[in-house]
């Protein structure tokens, strides 16, 4: 049983509040301020509120002084800390990881304090899965309402192609279904709009079967081979099958085991593949890759897909300072590819940091199947998704990796599309925000929305829509 003590904007909460709060005073909060960005310890929230069911959000929601704005903590991994804001009042899921799936429907129900892990350990259990995204400690809950792209997007689309419904709690502390026929508008805006319209509780997926392992790993090229390859890759995935996915990492070799020491520190390219596929065409489809350039290292093996969807955890571990820029590509252009070339050579040099430059192949399932009006996250005219991903320690070089990510940004940004994916970069404010959904209308349609379910802005933390 928690204690409760009146903090401002707060009253009491109901005796049958079964979660915990935490103030900066009490045992605990540091820890339950942790976020993924080591940043957020910089600037902590005011007060963590943190749930145990849905009963626990609904009488946060109603306790809390409705002028008074909250952030919301799913798996706590975006890069812009909104799930513990400066001197917020934060709802916080983490402890809400229940996931039950129904084999024979193949719908899965989560709770909204899941990890990617929970979701694919729960669901491998019953040779299902849904598709995500590629590092098992993201929560399922901002991933799935930015769009939730991953290894299998190629395939079966992104992860809010893959939603059937939510279960949340309104601004003004109802609980309503949202889905294809109850509140469609809802439903509609959830799907890419992100944290804006009320606080999810349960998410319901569509599954898909993924009964036998895949064929996963990394392949390593020298830095004089980088743009050679990149320049055919776009060619390769428009004729690759839709169970091959490929991400292609442009990186000032980091230390880590599987790369050989005469390269560290030097630009390399790491392709991450993975083919869910038929195994008896794996060989064939990796040695076509193989055969773009000459492999330093091939690390590419047969695995389990929980293996598979935490390769790249190891690439950017929790707690350590990170800025992150990201946009969409038609394809890799030769200026692309230079620029990039030219960024991942031009970083500030401070021993164990990371600079990446990450393209991921769209097409297939994400970019063909789905319509760019069927929800609110954008696709339209994408081939790839490029991020760039900077990680360092010492607070005092946030100027210096700052700067590389603002001029990455200023570099690919007349490169790429106007619209975009939210979630794997920062905020970049509100002109951004404007285009980054696609055209004027579908802009307009999340800010109704925005008016209709949250008209004060009570969820303000977030990559924020103003009411229309
Ligand atoms: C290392 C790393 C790898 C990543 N890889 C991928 C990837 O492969 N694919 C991909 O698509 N994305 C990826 N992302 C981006 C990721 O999707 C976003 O950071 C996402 O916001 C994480 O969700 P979360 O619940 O962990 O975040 P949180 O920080 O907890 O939440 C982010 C925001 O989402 C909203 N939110 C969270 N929970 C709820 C809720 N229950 N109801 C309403 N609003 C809520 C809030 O506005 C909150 O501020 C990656 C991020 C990192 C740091």
């Amino acid at each position: 049983m928690s204690v409760f003590h009146q903090v401002d904007g707060l009253s009491d909460l109901p005796a049958n509040f079964g979660g915990t709060v935490f103030r900066p005073q009490d045992s605990g909060f540091a820890e339950a301020a942790k976020l993924y960005n080591g940043r957020a310890a910089d600037q902590p929230p005011a007060v963590i509120v943190r749930c145990l069911d849905p009963d626990d959000v609904v009488a946060v929601v109603r306790s809390v002084d409705h002028a008074i704005p909250l952030a919301v903590r799913g798996g706590g991994h975006s890069i812009d800390g909104s799930a513990g804001a400066a001197g917020s009042i934060v709802v916080d899921l983490s402890q809400m990881r229940a996931v039950t799936v129904d084999p024979v429907a193949r719908v899965i129900r989560a709770q909204a304090g899941a990890l990617l892990g929970d979701l694919d350990t729960a669901a491998q259990r019953h040779g299902l899965v849904v598709p995500s995204g590629t590092n098992s400690v993201t929560g399922i809950a901002g991933l799935t309402l930015g769009g939730g792209i991953g290894h299998l997007m190629r395939r079966f689309g992104a992860t809010v192609d893959n939603l059937l419904a939510c279960e949340v709690v309104t601004a003004d502390g109802r609980v309503v279904r949202a889905d294809e026929q109850t509140n469609p508008d809802l439903f509609w805006a959830l799907r890419g709009g992100s944290g804006n319209f009320g606080i999810v509780t349960h998410f319901e997926y569509r599954a898909h079967p993924l009964e036998s392992d895949v064929v996963s790993g990394h392949i390593v090229f020298d830095g004089e081979q980088v743009s050679g390859i990149l320049e055919g890759l776009h060619d390769y995935m428009r004729s690759a099958p839709r169970e091959l996915s490929l991400l292609a990492t442009v990186v000032a070799a980091p230390p880590l085991p599987f790369l050989p020491a005469e390269v560290h520190g030097t630009t390399v390219l790491i392709m991450t593949p993975v083919y869910s596929g038929d195994l008896e065409n794996a060989d064939e489809i990796i040695d076509s890759l193989l055969a773009l350039g000459r492999p330093l290292v091939n690390l590419v093996t047969r695995r389990s897909w929980i293996e598979t969807n935490s390769l790249l955890d190891a690439m950017a571990p929790p707690g350590r300072r990170v800025s992150q820029r990201g946009g969409y590509l038609a394809a890799p252009t030769k200026d692309t590819i230079a620029t990039v070339m030219s960024d991942v050579a031009d970083t500030p040099r401070h021993a164990g940091t990371m600079h990446a430059l990450n393209l991921y192949a769209m097409g297939g399932a994400i970019s063909e199947d789905f319509a760019e009006d069927s929800a609110a996250f954008s696709r339209q005219g994408a081939g790839w998704i490029w991020e760039s991903l900077a990680l360092w320690d010492a607070r005092e070089e946030d100027d210096g990796h700052d700067a590389w990510s603002n001029r990455v940004y200023d570099h690919l940004k007349p490169l790429s599309l106007s619209n975009g994916y939210i979630n794997l970069t920062q905020d970049l404010g509100p002109s951004w925000r404007g285009r980054v959904y696609g055209d004027v209308a579908k802009y307009q349609r999340l800010a109704e929305a925005k008016r209709t379910w949250d008209p004060t802005n009570r969820f303000a933390y977030n990559k924020n829509i103003e009411p229309a």
